[in-house]
């Protein structure tokens, strides 16, 4: 492939909830292994952007492209097949399976190799590795976000989407899955992250995207959104 084609391309994105315009006229593009901070205030268009990235509500208009496919309208099982991971808001794992059963489920579902990475997963999150026959929904809300970072990392995505993995975490288990993405980074997955820390983000993130009433606002590098953007874009949920 061509190294100067973005992994990802979104152009002129559109996407409705029956009369209600949600996101108009959004264009981003995400190289191969950068990662892309999306800010934005609530109700701004952060999850539907995520949402119709990978497949979960379908576009009125615009086009998606991702790994030189046309993706734009593709069923979420086909945009996963190729690569592109969504970690919601919230936590996607079964509560009734134990850690070891939930990382053998996701393995499953993408049809990957199950030979060691389970064990890279435990090696990664030593935590649930202990706790690999406890069922998931007794895990803390920390320990339940890593297990579900750890279903996607073991897959290898190409890129990631993590809308609000920290959403009510305490900043120690902040910490963790900060460390979870920069480990993904490392490998070389690119990501797409949705953060309400926004400060936080823009340190991980090497550009940034602000939402505003479903349109693009302001992007540039992450380096170059200082307080005056977050303040102006974000008012008080700058933090
Ligand atoms: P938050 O930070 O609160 O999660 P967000 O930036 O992720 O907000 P979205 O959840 O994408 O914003 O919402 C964008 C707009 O679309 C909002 O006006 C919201 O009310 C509306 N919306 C979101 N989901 C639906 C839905 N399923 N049906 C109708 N409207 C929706």
């Amino acid at each position: 492939m061509n190294t100067s084609t973005p992994l990802l391309s979104v152009h002129d994105l559109e996407v409705r909830y029956g009369p209600a315009l949600a996101l108009s006229a959004v264009s981003l593009d995400v190289p191969e292994k950068e990662v892309l901070a999306v800010l934005g205030a609530n109700g701004a268009g952060k999850s539907t952007l995520a949402r119709a990235l990978s497949g979960l509500v379908p576009p009125n208009g615009g086009r998606i492209t991702f790994a030189g496919r046309d993706i734009t309208g593709a069923s979420p099982g086909a945009i996963r097949r190729s690569g592109l991971i969504h970690l919601p808001e919230g936590r996607g794992i079964f509560p009734g399976l134990t850690v070891h059963e939930n990382l053998r489920m996701a393995l499953t579902a993408a049809g990957a190799e199950r030979d060691g990475a389970i064990d890279r997963a435990f090696s990664i999150f030593p935590v649930l590795g202990e706790r690999r026959r406890q069922r998931a929904g007794t895990l803390s809300g920390g320990e339940q976000q890593m297990l579900n970072l750890a279903r996607a990392l073991m897959i290898t995505p190409r890129l990631l989407i993590a809308d609000e993995l920290s959403l009510g975490l305490a900043p120690k288990l902040v910490d963790l899955v900060f460390d979870g993405l920069e480990r993904a980074r490392a490998a070389g997955v690119a990501i797409i992250m949705i953060e309400q820390f926004a400060h936080r983000a823009l340190d991980f993130a090497d550009r940034c995207l602000v939402l505003q009433r479903g349109r693009a606002a302001w992007s540039g590098p992450a380096s170059a959104a200082g307080n005056e953007v977050l303040r102006h874009y974000l008012g008080e949920a700058a933090s």
